[in-house]
Order: structure tokens, then sequence, then C-alpha cells
């Protein structure tokens, strides 16, 4: 867009609408370096610089132009829906909050400026969520904007809310839900709208299989094709539905194989699984609460012993033997596919441990599963929320926010050295990782496995870029299968 008369363009905008136009200075950041921004209705737009004041203003109109273009393109008929400038931010949050009945406060940051121009820092928070700093040159403006920041945020919520409810209660404006048509249901919003569970009519339960964390997972026969399937049951969230949207991205034979999934109101409860310890939100898990809906993933189903389960075998028979040598490179090789084909399609595990690997039925084949934690490599905005995964195979860097698909690698590293290094107790294991992490390796581990103590110290680098990719990794393992078929070229046990 050309800036040369975008001032007057502005003015004449905000003349034809009504708006008020001012232009806030800030203070100079050296001899020929000037900044502007526009005030339009009180909502501030991005900093205009350039070497003199009238380039710095005209510099800012462009950038409120060019702000209230891409406004004036989402709101097609802008009569009748206010653009970014007019909305009342502050009413959208209040309307929100009272809906999900959660508390919201503004919080003042800081405060500064010169005499006559006050700067006021705010930011919003909502039940202890804090949501980013917005400037204001008076109190309410900076509130204002601060609502205007988080509102994207509550926006992308609501959207999610709506999809897995049955009625929208809160319009886009805030208002109370339109009186056109709703859209025909999707098959989420009809087996929840529906008071029969479709996990009951059209699977039986057969056996409560186990829980983590977030979950609780049952083999079932569906009855249509009498085949049986696992089917696990989280609280549906934005977390839940991204293991799915995941899930059913991938097929690969080392990466449990996603069906279905849907939502229900109640979470099916058996004897047994009713009093497991599942459910660190066991307070919301109450079906009393009609806001508290869950996702029902149905899934290939596996061997009931995971790799947690495979080690502790393994840990209690009497002699580190040459067999366990060579199942453990066979069950690595196939976890790095499984990891290579994730990361290729642009995810990133993040919680890959023992208990979440398993077996398929046929017990050859090794399967990554819990898509819980999943994320995108590629998405520099996506939720890199702090210390999520587990801590015992957390990458060092997976404790701040910004980590990639190496994570994935270090916690592989950690697993290979425990299929392979027997231990005999649980403080024994638990010194062998902590030094692990450091890339202390036991001295006769590192004798005895050569090949492989050299493998795992760069798995386990403490710079990300230095870990092999997984890809490289694979390669690495396949030529080491290679010379374990001619033992003579390897060091004995
Ligand atoms: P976490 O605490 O590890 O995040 P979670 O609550 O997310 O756990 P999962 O790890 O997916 O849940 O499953 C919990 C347990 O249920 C597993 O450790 C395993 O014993 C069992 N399980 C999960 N998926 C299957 C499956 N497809 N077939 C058989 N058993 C399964
Ligand atoms: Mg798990």
């Amino acid at each position: 867009m050309e800036s040369g008369n975008d001032v007057g363009r502005l003015n004449e905008y905000a003349h034809k609408k009504g708006f008020t136009v001012d232009y806030r200075e800030s203070p100079p950041d050296g001899p020929d370096q000037f900044t502007q921004r526009v005030v339009l209705n009180g909502i501030v737009y991005p900093e205009g610089v350039g070497k003199t004041k009238k380039e710095a203003k005209k510099d800012a109109a462009k950038n409120a132009l060019r702000d209230l273009s891409e406004g004036t393109h989402q709101t097609a008929d802008d009569n009748h829906n206010p653009t970014p400038a007019q909305q009342n931010f502050i009413g959208l949050v209040n309307n929100y909050c009272m809906i999900k009945k959660c508390r919201h406060t503004f919080v003042e940051v800081r405060r500064d400026g010169q005499p006559h121009i006050h700067q006021f820092f705010y930011r919003l928070i909502i039940d202890n969520k804090e949501y980013p700093v917005a400037e204001g040159r008076t109190v309410k403006e900076a509130r204002q904007n601060a609502a205007r920041l988080a509102w994207p945020a509550l926006k992308e919520q609501m959207d999610w809310d709506s999809k897995v409810s049955v009625r929208s209660t809160l319009s886009e404006d805030g208002a109370p839900p339109s009186p056109s048509p709703s859209p025909s249901p999707t098959p989420l919003e009809s087996h929840e709208a529906s008071s029969q569970s479709m996990f009951t009519s059209d699977f039986d339960p057969i056996e409560y299989l186990g829980s983590g964390a977030y979950g609780w997972v049952y083999k079932a026969r569906r009855k249509l094709e009498e085949k049986y399937y696992a089917v696990k049951i989280v609280r549906s969230d934005k977390n839940a539905f991204r293991e799915v949207v995941t899930l059913s991205e991938l097929l690969h034979h080392n990466v449990i194989r996603y069906f279905n999934c849907w939502i229900e109101n109640t979470r099916y409860q058996d004897d047994i699984s009713a009093g497991s310890s599942a459910g660190s939100y066991s307070d919301t898990q109450s079906t009393d609460d009609p806001s508290v809906k869950f996702l029902y993933i149905q899934m290939e189903l596996c061997k009931t012993k995971t790799l947690k389960e495979w080690i502790h075998e393994k840990n209690t028979q009497s002699l580190q033997d040459t067999k366990r040598r060579q199942e453990s490179l066979t069950i690595a090789q196939q976890i790095v596919s499984g990891v290579e084909y994730i990361h290729s399609k642009g995810h990133i595990h993040r919680d890959l441990k023992p208990e979440n690997i398993l077996f398929g039925l046929d017990d050859k084949e090794v399967k990554i599963g819990d898509f819980g934690l999943v994320t995108r490599d590629d998405d520099p905005l996506m939720d890199r929320t702090e210390n999520r995964g587990t801590r015992s195979y957390m990458a060092p860097e997976q404790v701040g926010k910004t980590y990639d698909r190496k994570v994935d690698i270090f916690a592989l590293g950690l697993i290979y050295l425990e299929l392979l290094w027997k231990v005999s107790s649980g403080h024994e294991r638990g010194e062998v990782l902590k030094n692990a992490r450091k890339q202390i390796l036991p001295t006769n581990f590192s004798r005895a496995f050569q090949e492989e103590n050299l493998i795992i110290k760069k798995m386990l680098h403490e710079k990300p870029e230095d870990r092999p990719e997984a890809s490289e990794l694979k390669a690495q393992l396949d030529k080491l299968a290679q010379t374990e078929n001619e033992p003579q070229k390897r060091a004995t046990v």
C-alpha cells in the first residue's frame, strides 16, 4: 500500500465512521528515530517509525490502515459487525467469564511516561492464567487493550466448546445464541446429545486395562463385527482433541492404530476403574458438572504388558545375556522407526517412556502409544507448556519452552539403556538414569556394550542439535543389527 496519503486516507475513514483519530508520540529512540502510534476510538495501533515526526506519523497511519483492512476483511459488513477498533473487548471478556463461571481481573503491571504522556500497562488474568501485557494512555484504554489481546485465545476456547457442545451459549459479540437454525450435528455432537452411551450400546466392555495420569483404558468388543479394541476415555478438552487429531493422521506398524472417537457426557466406570488413581482431575470427573465431557478413543488393542513390564521381567532374570542384547536392539529399532515416522509427519511425542510403549497382540511388533502430550514440531506458537512429559525421561531443555523433536531422541536414549542394562533395584535404576542424563553410563556398560555406548551417549547429548535425527539413528541401529548377525565382530558379553 502506498504510504504517501495514508494520513489523509485514515482521516477520511475515521470521519466517515464518526471515530476520533489521535496520534501518540513516544519518546525518540535516538536523534533520527521518531515513533508515533495511531489511536482510533481508544484502540492503539502498531508503532510507526521514521527519521522525522512526519515520517513516523505516515508510517503509523499505514500500519493502522493495514490492521483495519485485516479487521474489515474478517467482518464482511461493518455496518453490523464492529471493526476491531469499535469492539468492546472488556464486554466480551465479561460475558465470557459470566458464562464460563470463571474469575477475571485486570492487573496493573507498571506505569511509565513523561509528565503529559502517561503510559499504563495492564494484563488480564482469568482463573490464574495470565494473558499478554497491553499498553494504554489511560487505565481504561490499557484494560481495553489487555482484553483485546486476550480475546483470540478466549475465542479459540469458545470455538472448541461449541464444537463439543450441543447448544452454543455465546456468540462472538457476546450476545445470546442466535435463533437461526444450527448446522446439522457433527458425529461428535449427535452421540453426546443422545442420552444413551455409544460405548455401552455398540461395545461390550470386557476388561479394565489400566490408567495413567489422564485416562482410563478398557478392552471392549465391538458388537457389530465382534472385534476387540482398546477404548481410552479421557476428559474432553483441547489437549485430548490434539491426541485424536494426531493419531488420526498416523498409520504405521510401530504406532498404535486409531479407529474412531466420540464424546459422551459421562465416563464409563466399572468397579475396578472407579477406584483407580487416574484422574488428577478426580474432582471434576463427577458427571454432576454438565460442562465436563469425556472423549472416547477407539484404538487397536495391544497386549497388556508394556515395555516397562518387559524391562522388569528381564531385570529379575539372573544374568545379563546376549539374548537380551539382541531383543533390545530389535525393540529399539522398532521404536526408532515409529519415532522417525512421527517426526516425518511434523509431530513431537514428548512423553516417550516404557509405560507408553506396548506390544502388538502377535507379540512381534512394538507400538508407540499415549499421544496425550503430542505437539507440532513446526509451529513455534504451539503451547510448549513447561514441565510436560515424565521427569525421568525428559530432555534437559524440556523444562523450558524452546525445544524440538530432539527431546524424543533423548528419552529414547534412556529407554535403550534401560532395555540393555540389568539393574537389581529401583534405587539402582534411579541412579543409572540420573547419571545417564549427565552422559555418565555405568563403567561396565561402556565396556560390554561399546557400540551401544557410543550411540546412547550421542542420543543423550546435552545440546539437542548434537543428538542424531531419528533417521540417522535408524541407520546406525540397522548397521548394528547386521554386525549382530556376525557375532565374531562384536565383543562378547
Ligand atoms: P500417562 O500417565 O502415561 O500419560 P494415560 O492416562 O495417558 O497415561 P495411556 O498411557 O494411553 O494413558 O494408557 C494407560 C495404560 O493403559 C497403559 O499403560 C496400558 O497399560 C493400557 N493401554 C493403553 N492403550 C492400550 C492399548 N491400545 N491396548 C492395550 N492396553 C492399553
Ligand atoms: Mg501413558
